[in-house]
């Protein structure tokens, strides 16, 4: 059992004093890390960790990449922040360089990915009034249940999770909810000629890592084609080569038509969001009608066409393909009583617990964590697997190994645990 005095007095001194001077809106797991690089972090004892969490899917391209590092801190002694008031030799190159990448005419630069959804729904909103013909102020967007587009309050309105939303309203209106992976929902939704966008994640990550059918996204498409409305792809955790594509949309192949990045577009380094749409969408939005002091910052910029570059030149989505499969079937052969089921795509992966012990996720995380693997319950019973893109056939063996062990300790657990070390 993992009782808190277990813990190393260095990691109890920083798990209190975060505790007693921050806000408690996270529950980390009792582990305190001071130093990564590529698929490993190091607590502040020096423990060696595989890091299967890689920040939410920011650090895809491993802990201080030495390419993204080098771009970071020679920016940094350059220039890091001049404000959209001017213009910099950088973001050009930059808007260049991403809209080249994924094929759009303009790129939209923010810093987190909730603010690009924010400006994705904007953008949304606005071509609906102006190229559509949508009454002013009546715009809807469909979005769907299990949803998680981030926390701001107009974000939180979208979520159909009560721990999301619940205590934090009045919600923002326009918003209609459907089930996720059902196109029907959608034809009948777009009858409503006041639907202006399809708001969807292409496997819903916060949700447990869930999987639409195959055929999903490319039906989704054309219902969005046919009905005149736009298809935002929310692509903050599954873009990025995460899923063994650049972008999970690959996978059917879809083109979206407002596309929202965030999280690994800095290499989990500083904040680095982004929305690409052609000129039709984005240019509805006018000088001093949008922004954000720090989007498009020089050092964002320099830091985003390193963790690019790094992403395409080291072949990082045609290794999260082939180490996905290689972990979901080393999964499968554990042949473990507590896996439900393994889901995902690429190197975002899930186990479904097979335990009635509504703490079974957490429990198995603590027991992965002094077995050193370091991962995190999205929901009780949800267990997210998503390394650095960077990892290799041998670390995946002895990741596979440490799960298989850090398993059989649900055999043990009867009796509702101790809550100590929450
Ligand atoms: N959209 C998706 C699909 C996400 O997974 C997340 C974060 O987990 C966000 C948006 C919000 O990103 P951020 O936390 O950077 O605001």
């Amino acid at each position: 059992m993992h009782h808190r005095h277990d813990l190393s007095p260095r990691t109890r001194a920083i798990i209190e004093l975060e505790e007693r001077h921050g806000a408690h809106n996270y529950h980390p797991l009792p582990v305190a890390l001071a130093r990564g690089s590529g698929v490993h972090v190091w607590d502040v004892d020096g423990v060696r960790y595989f890091d299967f969490m890689s920040g939410y899917s920011s650090v895809n391209q491993g802990h201080c990449h030495p390419r993204i590092v080098e771009a970071l801190t020679e920016q940094a002694r350059t220039l890091t922040l001049t404000s959209r008031a001017f213009h910099s030799n950088l973001l050009g190159i930059y808007e260049e360089y991403i809209t080249g990448l994924f094929g759009y005419d303009k790129v939209l630069p923010m810093n987190t990915g909730v603010e690009a959804v924010e400006t994705a729904i904007k953008l949304a909103r606005r071509w609906g009034y102006e190229m559509k013909g949508i009454p002013d102020g009546e715009a809807v967007i469909v979005v769907c249940e299990g949803n998680f587009h981030g926390r701001t309050t107009t974000a939180i309105s979208l979520s159909t999770d009560p721990s999301s939303y619940g205590g934090f309203g009045p919600r923002t209106p326009g918003f209609k909810t459907i089930p996720f992976d059902d196109v029907e929902a959608l034809r009948d939704a777009v009858r409503d000629p006041h639907v202006t966008g399809f708001l969807v994640e292409p496997i819903q990550g916060e949700a447990g890592v869930v999987v639409p059918d195959e055929t999903y996204l490319a039906r989704v498409a054309e219902v969005c084609r046919e009905s005149r409305v736009l298809l935002m792809a929310d692509e903050v955790q599954t873009g990025l080569c995460r899923t063994g594509r650049m972008l999970c949309c690959d996978h059917a192949p879809v083109r979206p038509d407002l596309l929202i990045l965030g999280k690994a577009l800095s290499g989990g380094t500083v904040p680095v969001s982004a929305v690409l749409a052609d000129d039709e969408v984005m240019l509805t939005i006018r000088p001093g009608q949008h922004g954000s002091t720090y989007g498009g910052n020089p050092l964002a910029c320099r830091v985003a066409i390193a963790s690019l570059q790094v992403l395409v030149e080291e072949d990082m989505a045609e290794n999260a393909e082939r180490m996905g499969r290689i972990f979901r079937e080393g999964l499968m052969r554990l042949q473990s009583p507590f896996i439900r089921s393994v889901r995902g795509k690429g190197l975002l992966n899930a186990i479904l617990v097979n335990h009635p012990h509504p703490e079974a996720g957490w429990r198995l995380c603590l027991e992965m964590m002094q077995r050193g693997l370091l991962a995190k319950p999205t929901h009780s019973d949800r267990v997210r697997l998503a390394p650095p893109l960077c990892i290799t056939e041998e670390q995946i063996c002895e990741s596979l190994a440490i799960i298989g062990e850090s398993l059989a300790v649900l055999e043990g657990l009867a009796e509702p645990l101790s809550l100590e070390v929450r």
